[in-house]
Parts: C-alpha cells; sequence; structure tokens
C-alpha cells in the first residue's frame, strides 16, 4: 500500500516544526522528508536532521540532475525536497509529511493531486513576532524580513485543504493528529489496508 503526502505550511514562527516534531513523535508510522537548503545552519541544528545543508553549487547540480519534486527560493535561500527520498518512503507505505512554504506547496498540487495539504497560523501578528524573537535564533533584520513577508504567505491559506490555528499549542496538536487519523481512516485507504478482510467478509 503506497503512504499518503502531506504538506504543511506556515509562516515562518507559526509553529510548524514545533508542531510536526511533537507529531510524528506520537506516530511512527509518519516520516518527515529532510529537505535540502542553502540557508546557513542556525545554532543547534544538525546537518541531515533538520535540513541537509549545502551550498548554491550543491544545489543547482541536483536542480541539473532533476533531483527535486518541488523547489522555492523562501527569504532569499534556496529549499527544495529530493525526490528520491519521498518516493522510497511512500513505496515503504510510509506517509511523508513535507515542512514546506506555498510556493512549494503548489508544485505538489500538481504533481500529486492526492497530497493533504494544511495551513498554520498564528492566532495574532503580536504572537507571531514574539515567537521569531523567542525562537532565539534569527538576527532582528532576518525577523523583521519573515514579518514582512507574512501577510503575503498568509493570503495562500485559501489553496489548503485545512486551516489550523496554533494558539494552545496541545489544542493545534490534538487538530493536526485529527487531520492526518481522519485521512487514515477513509474509505479508498481502509479498503487497501483491510482488503484481506472485507475479501473474508464478503465470501
Ligand atoms: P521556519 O519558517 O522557521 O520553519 O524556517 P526555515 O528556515 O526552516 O524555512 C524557511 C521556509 O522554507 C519555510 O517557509 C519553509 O516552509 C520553507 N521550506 C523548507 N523546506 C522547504 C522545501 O524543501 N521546499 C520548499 N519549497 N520550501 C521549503
Ligand atoms: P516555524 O517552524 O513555523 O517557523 P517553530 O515551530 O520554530 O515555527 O515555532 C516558533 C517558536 O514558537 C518556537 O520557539 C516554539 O517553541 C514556539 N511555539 C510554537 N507553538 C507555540 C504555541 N502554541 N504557544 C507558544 N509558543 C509556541
Ligand atoms: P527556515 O529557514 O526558518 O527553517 O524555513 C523558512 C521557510 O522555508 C519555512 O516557511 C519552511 O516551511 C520553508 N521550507 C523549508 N524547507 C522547504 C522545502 O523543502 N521546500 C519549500 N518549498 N519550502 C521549504
Amino acid at each position: 500500500m503506497q503512504g499518503t503526502l502531506f504538506v504543511v505550511s506556515a509562516p515562518s514562527g507559526a509553529g510548524k516544526t514545533s508542531l510536526v516534531h511533537a507529531l510524528v513523535e506520537s506516530n511512527p508510522d509518519l516520516h518527515v522528508s529532510v529537505s535540502h537548503t542553502t540557508r546557513p545552519q542556525r545554532p543547534g541544528e544538525v546537518n541531515g536532521v533538520n535540513y541537509h545543508f549545502v551550498d548554491s553549487d550543491q544545489f543547482a547540480a541536483m536542480l541539473n540532475e532533476n533531483a527535486f519534486l518541488e523547489h522555492a527560493q523562501v527569504f532569499g535561500n534556496l529549499y527544495g525536497t529530493s525526490k528520491q527520498s519521498v518516493a522510497d518512503q511512500l513505496k515503504a507505505g510510509h506517509d511523508v509529511i513535507l515542512e514546506i512554504d506555498w510556493q512549494g506547496a503548489e508544485q505538489m498540487r500538481r504533481q500529486a493531486p492526492d497530497a493533504v495539504s494544511v495551513f498554520i497560523l498564528p492566532p495574532s501578528k503580536e504572537v507571531l513576532q514574539q515567537r521569531l524573537v523567542g525562537r532565539g535564533q534569527d538576527s532582528d533584520d532576518v525577523i523583521q524580513s519573515r514579518m514582512a513577508q507574512a501577510a503575503e504567505q498568509i493570503s495562500h491559506h485559501v489553496e489548503f485543504d485545512y486551516l489550523i490555528i496554533n494558539d494552545d499549542f496541545n489544542i493545534a496538536l490534538d487538530e493536526l493528529k485529527a487531520v492526518i487519523t481522519s485521512h487514515r481512516l477513509t474509505q479508498n485507504k481502509q479498503a487497501q489496508r483491510y482488503q484481506s478482510l472485507i475479501t473474508s467478509l464478503l465470501s
């Protein structure tokens, strides 16, 4: 049985990475795709875990080899999802989450129309800024630029299947879990999962 692709997007600081991290901890059959990026590594980030950190030449070489399922320039850096790793996971029957921006989500909608997409919103602009500052990983300039682009990113929420407000973290996490669970319970997915049960019930 082929796994499902979930796409999660949000303005920077809305809590997407924290929510997805908590989600996969309680959901071993869900794998997060590790993107390639030219963004400088933040303190505490681990190469191959948070991202595959590459330089512009390496990124360009991968683009040349058509190695990306989707890619985009976000906040002046390049980000992309590797085709091979996602295909391997899906083929093994695992569900895969892509934490990507709206441009990547748009490309995925064309390539994988069955993908399920979720957009995460902060409860207010003020809280978004507080979270970016509180995370303590970006310079003031970077935070300014991410805040300046937040509204443009948020305007794309209408293109997504689900919308979650990340005010209380545990409520947002429960809502994200509900999206995954309800998708897994659709007739089509359950009929594949329980093919032999259904065959025996019908005989
Ligand atoms: P975050 O906003 O704090 O998660 O900051 P990041 O620097 O980790 O990500 C920057 C932007 O790049 C976000 O909008 C991500 O969703 C986006 N992004 C990360 N990985 C990818 C990717 O593989 N493809 C695309 N298209 N966008 C990505
Ligand atoms: P993103 O990946 O969307 O940029 P992060 O997951 O890095 O966002 O979250 C940004 C900051 O906000 C982090 O410091 C995180 O701990 C904090 N955060 C996330 N969700 C909540 C929440 N519901 N309440 C308070 N703080 C939160
Ligand atoms: P950050 O640099 O703070 O980790 O991420 C900034 C933005 O880049 C986030 O909105 C994140 O979702 C997006 N991003 C991260 N990886 C990818 C990716 O592989 N593809 C796309 N399109 N966006 C990504």
